[in-house]
């Protein structure tokens, strides 16, 4: 692989190896161009790494201000402050900080060291007996396109099990290339009616569809999930409807997740507190019968 080869911003790896006979990776990218309402991981919104400084222990000696190359972080009456559009993620000023007071969240990461870390170290190791298992996460994994599918190649041409994680809001083009190297698509659905989808998450479902109408033609192992949100898309007419919508594309696997509040409160302040966890159970409970009862496969 040549030195070229891209530079992705990732938020960190997991390993969670639920069976003793495969090792499963989780990574996390970073970058998203929605706005989901009920999105709880602001870190994952922006493709840069972003400085977090910790007040508590910064003793204020200015060497970070001093040392940026940007103005990314200036001195604000005695204290520090960050100014995101111009920090360049050079880490000079993490690395120059006697107190370890600032903290970088996110990590840029080389498809060569990602392999690195993910493929078993010895040949002759039993761990290289394991099946290899990853999934790529985000944030929008495809909003760093380049990166992802020169990495799901090299994952393939290693032998991995490749899960991805998609909105389906991507470019038809990339988004056809990451169907051929994915073995199990993750692809999250806020909602079937494209204003109503817009009002979620800030982009409306036109091409989102259509990606997922390609997903479900050509390839066979595709969970469909649908984010429930109270008083958004709880209601069981909405059930009927995405049933509807998703059975006429060929879906046949689903799986929901339930917030009953938003990562971000103000996004929607009249959601009501008046709704029990019993009752909310309930609910959901009879959303999932009725996308059964219409054809479509409920997944844990
Ligand atoms: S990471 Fe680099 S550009 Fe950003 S604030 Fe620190 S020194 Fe400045
Ligand atoms: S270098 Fe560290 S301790 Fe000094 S001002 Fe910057 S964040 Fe604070």
């Amino acid at each position: 692989m040549s030195n070229k080869s891209p530079l992705a911003t990732i938020l960190k790896i997991e390993t969670n190896s639920p069976f003793p006979d495969e090792i499963h990776y989780k990574i996390q990218f970073k970058g998203c161009p929605l706005n989901c309402i009920w999105c709880n991981s602001p870190a994952l919104k922006s493709k840069k790494i972003e400085i977090v400084p910790n007040e508590t222990i910064c003793v204020h000696c200015m060497a970070c201000v001093s040392d940026c190359p940007t103005t990314g972080i200036i001195n604000l009456n005695n204290q520090i402050h960050i100014q995101s559009n111009y920090c360049i993620g050079c880490m000079s000023c993490v690395e120059i900080c006697p107190r370890g007071a600032l903290k970088p969240i996110g990590k840029k990461v080389s498809i060569i060291s990602l392999l690195n870390q993910l493929l078993p170290k010895k040949p002759s190791n039993d761990q290289n007996k394991k099946k290899l298992q990853v999934t790529l996460s985000g944030g929008e994994i495809l909003s760093q396109s380049t990166f992802i599918l020169a990495l799901l190649k090299q994952l393939k041409e290693h032998f991995f099990f490749t899960i991805c994680e998609t909105t389906g809001y991507a470019k038809p083009d990339d988004f056809k290339k990451l169907l051929s190297y994915t073995d199990l698509l993750h692809f999250s659905l806020a909602h079937y009616n494209s204003q109503k989808h817009f009002e979620m998450t800030g982009v409306s479902n036109e091409i989102i569809l259509r990606n997922l109408s390609t997903a479900l033609y050509t390839h066979k192992n595709i969970t469909i999930c649908i984010p429930i949100v109270q008083m958004v898309n709880d209601d069981l007419e909405d059930a009927k409807k995405f049933a509807d919508l998703l059975t006429r594309l060929g879906a046949n696997r689903i799986k929901v997740k339930y917030f009953k509040k938003c990562g971000f409160e103000t996004y929607l302040p009249l959601l009501p507190s008046d709704i029990t966890t019993s009752q909310a159970h309930q609910k959901i409970l009879t959303y999932i019968e009725t996308l059964k009862k219409e054809g479509l496969e409920y997944s844990f």
